[in-house]
C-alpha cells in the first residue's frame, strides 16, 4: 500500500508518542469498562475472566489506540481491512502479543488480505465469503477463527444470515467447508431492546454447539454480559466519540 506523505510514522516501526493526560484517560476508561465487565459477569455468577474486551479503535487518532496499547490493552477489533492495514502492521511491530478481530463486513476481493492481516474473523455471513475464506485460509496455511455474523433484526440493510437459515448455514461452514467457527456475533438494530438480540443469538449458539457470543457495544455490553457475551466490542467508552469529519 502507498504511504501518503505525512503517514510514514504509521508504517514505520517507531512508537506513537501519547499525551500522558490522553494516556491516562484512556487506562481510566479501560478500567472503568473492565470493572462494568467483571460487575455483570459477577451478576450473572460468571467470571470477569469469562469475557474478552475487544477494543474497537476504528477511525480512532492512531495516538489513542498506542494509549491502550501501553495500558495493557491486547484485543483490538477493526471494522475496515484497509484502515487496517494501514495502522496494524507497525502496532503489531512493536507488540506482538496483539489479537485483531475483524468486526465489519468482508468483500471477497479483500479475503486475501483479511487473512493475511487479522487472528479472527467476526463477520462470516453468506456462502460465497465461506467459500472464498475456506480457499485462503488453505491457501495461506492460516487457520483464523471465524464467527458467524447473525442479523437477528433482520434487516435489510444488515449483514448478516437471517435466523431461519442460521442452523444451515453455521453447518455448511462448519461441516462443509470446514472453517473453524467458534461462535457468533451480531448487532442488535438501534431502535430494539437489544436483550431479545442477546437472548436470541445465545439461543442459536447453544442449539449448535457453539461457546462464544460476540455481542455489546458501548451502550449494552453490560446487558450482553449478563446475557452470556463472551467477547464484547467496545468503541466509544474507551477512546472517545469517533470523529468522522
Ligand atoms: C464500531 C463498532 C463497535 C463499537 O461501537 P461503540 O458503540 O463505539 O462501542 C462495535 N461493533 C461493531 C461491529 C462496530 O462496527
Amino acid at each position: 500500500m502507498s504511504t501518503a506523505p505525512g503517514e510514514s510514522s504509521a508504517t514505520s516501526a517507531d512508537p506513537i508518542e501519547v499525551d500522558p493526560y490522553l494516556a491516562r484517560q484512556v487506562a481510566d476508561n479501560i478500567e472503568s469498562v473492565r470493572r462494568s465487565i467483571a460487575r455483570a459477569a459477577g451478576a450473572a455468577e460468571r467470571g470477569p475472566d469469562d469475557v474478552t474486551l475487544i477494543a474497537v479503535g476504528k477511525v480512532q487518532p492512531l495516538e489513542r489506540v498506542e494509549a491502550a496499547l501501553l495500558a495493557g490493552q491486547r484485543v483490538f477489533g477493526e471494522n475496515r481491512v484497509q484502515e487496517a492495514h494501514g495502522k496494524w502492521p507497525n502496532f503489531r511491530s512493536r507488540y506482538s502479543d496483539v489479537e485483531l478481530h475483524l468486526i465489519g463486513p468482508l468483500q471477497t476481493n479483500k479475503v486475501r488480505e483479511a487473512v493475511e492481516l487479522f487472528d479472527v474473523i467476526q463477520t462470516v455471513d453468506r456462502p460465497k465469503l465461506a467459500r472464498e475464506l475456506a480457499k485462503e485460509m488453505e491457501k495461506q496455511g492460516r487457520r483464523l477463527e471465524c464467527y458467524i455474523q447473525i442479523n437477528t433484526g433482520e434487516e435489510e440493510q444488515k449483514a448478516g444470515a437471517a435466523p431461519a437459515e442460521a442452523d444451515a448455514f453455521i453447518a455448511e461452514c462448519r461441516d462443509d467447508l470446514g472453517l473453524p467457527v467458534v461462535g457468533l456475533m451480531c448487532i442488535p438494530p438501534v431502535d430494539d431492546n437489544p436483550a431479545l438480540h442477546f437472548a436470541m443469538l445465545r439461543e442459536i449458539a447453544k442449539r449448535n454447539g457453539l461457546e462464544k457470543l460476540s455481542m455489546g457495544m458501548s451502550g449494552d455490553y453490560e446487558t450482553a454480559v449478563e446475557l452470556g457475551a463472551t467477547h464484547v466490542r467496545v468503541g466509544t467508552a474507551i477512546f472517545g466519540a469517533r470523529d468522522y469529519g
